[in-house]
């Protein structure tokens, strides 16, 4: 039997989930709200013609709780939270409907701050920001941090390096043989990092368009074809279209000694292909830890933009790597349970010393 929301709350541990709803405007919208020990919840919107009211909610209970362990193991003082709109992008999107959802989100009164997901841009948190101050990820000319994706591009870089350290002796990245799958914003950026840096690159899309374009930018790259990638003979595997692509069959084929991009979830199941990876000697850097870089850049903007401080910060994501290597060696664990336990940790450890004066 399917279980009700409040259920599904319980067995994730949110604290709160709002659904919104506009006949006006067309906006129908649930706001997922995971934790808020280490401060507000952040996260962004997310714009998607789900087939069932179910499944957007599995997708904001989902990607609400995973933003918590990001931003915890960011070090951010910000909690987990998430908002999925249900619809056509191509029918709603209008001013009056991005200021009826801002209007929503000032109701939370700051529990919940937006920002930039798929489908919605800078342009739209300007008119979210119409009707409220919890937003991020505005535009440059606003004042705000603009587009997340160099920085979080930067950030799989720094990850991509301290997995090299591990792996091979070295952080440097001249010659490696590296896949990055899907030549969108975050590949993009990733790909310029990686070609200054004299690596060998492979690329891959379903997008004709997006290939063309990344071959223009970077003329040395290889496009690749998208069915047989995992046969190809690489030392990194960067994965920066969608998840779920670390599965059974993928981690079979494997001959890559290193796994480190931006895609959310790329573990099919963390606790079947978790193990596995360690099984065959794969360094996996954690998703939510090498791709937490555009996280990382819009909270700085809560304060007032500091394009300095956002990159010294998100560069921090190397060590943090190198940390989790070595707990995970130390403890006997995957990669993906050392980083989730310590970002688990640093919540219970702030929640304890908030008690008292
Ligand atoms: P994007 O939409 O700009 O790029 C994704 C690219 O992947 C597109 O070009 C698309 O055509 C391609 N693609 C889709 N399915 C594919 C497939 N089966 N095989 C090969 N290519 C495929 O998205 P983005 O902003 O570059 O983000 C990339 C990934 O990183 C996403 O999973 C996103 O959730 C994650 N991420 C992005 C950010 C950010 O700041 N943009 C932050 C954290 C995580």
């Amino acid at each position: 039997m399917q279980q009700t929301v409040l259920e599904q709350m319980q067995s994730m541990g949110h604290e709160q989930v709002v659904y919104c709803q506009d006949p006006h405007t067309g906006l129908n919208a649930i706001i997922a709200i995971h934790n808020t020990t280490l401060g507000p919840s952040l996260g962004g919107t997310r714009l998607w013609n789900y087939n069932t009211h179910e499944e957007a909610l599995t997708d904001a209970l989902r990607l609400s709780r995973g933003m918590t362990y990001k931003s915890a193991i960011s070090g951010l003082n910000l909690g987990g939270g998430k908002a999925v709109l249900i619809g056509d992008a191509s029918k709603l999107k209008c001013e009056a409907y991005w200021r009826r959802y801002g209007k929503f989100v000032n109701s939370l009164n700051g529990k919940y701050i937006t920002a930039e997901d798929v489908n919605t841009s800078s342009i739209d948190m300007e008119y979210i920001g119409m009707e409220t101050k919890f937003v991020t990820g505005k535009p440059e000319y606003m004042g705000g941090s603009g587009d997340p994706s160099p920085l979080t591009a930067y950030g799989v870089y720094m990850g991509m390096k301290a997995a090299a350290k591990k792996a091979w002796g070295s952080d440097s990245l001249s010659g490696k043989k590296i896949l990055v799958q899907g030549a969108g914003n975050v590949g993009q950026y990733l790909m310029g990092h990686l070609v200054e840096e004299g690596a060998k690159l492979y690329i891959c899309d379903i997008n004709e368009a997006k290939l063309k374009q990344a071959k223009q930018k970077y003329p040395k790259v290889e496009v690749v074809d998208n069915k047989n990638i995992f046969d190809l003979d690489i030392d990194i595997y960067a994965p920066c279209a969608l998840g779920a692509t670390v599965n059974t069959e993928s981690i079979n084929k494997m001959k890559c000694p290193v796994i480190a991009g931006a895609a959310n979830n790329q573990l099919a199941d963390e606790n079947i292909h978790g193990p596995m990876l360690v099984e065959k000697g794969i360094i996996y850097v954690p998703d939510f830890l090498i791709n937490a870089g555009g996280i990382i850049n819009i909270s700085i903007e809560i304060d007032g933009y500091n394009y300095d401080r956002a990159i010294n910060t998100v560069g921090k994501i190397y060590n943090r790597a190198l940390d989790i290597f070595d707990i995970a060696e130390k403890e006997n664990i995957h990669t993906q349970l050392a980083a989730m336990r310590m970002a688990e940790k640093r919540i219970k450890d702030i929640a304890n010393i908030r008690v008292g004066i």
